[in-house]
């Protein structure tokens, strides 16, 4: 066991001199992975470039269902060096849903127009790729007082259905309860009621992580406002498609949902 230990010191001891790279993360399924650099240092995460801050800290992640390995090129000063790593897989439970009001569960065609818009706000405000590097700090939980009823990557079945797994966490508090930003961001997205996820906030912590609220009440910032972490935005509800109040979070690596559990240290 001793040797084992040392011959992995040693390889993180090489790993770190040889790459000039090390990375905060898991990486298995949904995980979010902080990286840091020399700053002058260029980096492709699967072939796409990532932004590097001045201080050579990156982000990236991988989704619920990721198989193949993660390919990272690094360029410093023209020599390149390829990283390959293996995603863990991950179990996922199975939640079943029942007396979701019928609309919710298979929305009549009248609103399909609806949802198409929502799906483009969301879609644009998860695609910008600002120069913020708040997402290298420390986030901190939304609400005080919860009880978490939903978690990230379940399978779920609505009213007998099967349906898209569930991306985010849910916080079950009273409605009301006020509601605090995880991260200092600029607000990209500030919805009162969008059809699935009622009142509806997104963050922007830079580099394309972001993270978004769903089912409030109140949604008491706008966007291109700042916000620091703790700020309260608004409080808590169960608008859009929910059974009962409770706030729904997610992280976003672009369009890449990842599980915001990891971040928040509840796993
Ligand atoms: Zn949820």
């Amino acid at each position: 066991m001793k040797l084992f230990f040392k011959i992995i010191i040693i390889y993180l001891f090489f790993f770190k001199n040889l790459l000039g790279v090390e990375f905060i993360g898991k990486f298995e399924q949904g995980s979010f992975i902080l990286g840091k650099t020399k700053p002058d240092t260029k980096i492709k995460v699967d072939d796409k470039n990532v932004r590097i801050t001045k201080e050579g800290y990156f982000a990236f992640g991988f989704g619920r269902d990721r198989k193949n390995n993660v390919v990272i090129k690094i360029n410093e000063n023209g020599k390149i060096k390829i990283i390959e790593k293996k995603i863990l897989k991950r179990d996922y439970k199975i939640q079943r849903i029942d007396g979701l009001p019928k609309k919710l569960v298979t929305p009549p065609p009248e609103v399909y127009k609806r949802i198409k818009k929502d799906n483009i706000l969301i879609g644009n405000a998860r695609s910008i790729d600002s120069p913020y590097d708040y997402f290298k700090n420390k986030f901190i939980l939304p609400v005080d007082k919860y009880l978490i009823t939903g978690v990230y990557g379940s399978q779920r079945i609505l009213n007998g259905k099967p349906r898209r797994p569930h991306y985010g966490i849910d916080f079950h508090a009273p409605e009301g309860t006020p509601v605090k930003a995880m991260m200092d961001a600029e607000i990209t997205l500030a919805e009162n009621d969008m059809y699935f996820t009622g009142g509806t906030i997104i963050f922007d912590h830079g580099h394309g992580i972001s993270t978004l609220y769903m089912h409030m009440k109140d949604v008491s910032v706008k966007v291109g406002q700042k916000v620091k972490r703790g700020d309260i935005v608004g409080t808590l509800g169960k608008s859009g498609r929910a059974t009962g109040p409770h706030l729904d979070i997610r992280l976003n690596w672009f369009d890449v949902k990842l599980d915001p559990a990891g971040v928040l240290k509840l796993k």
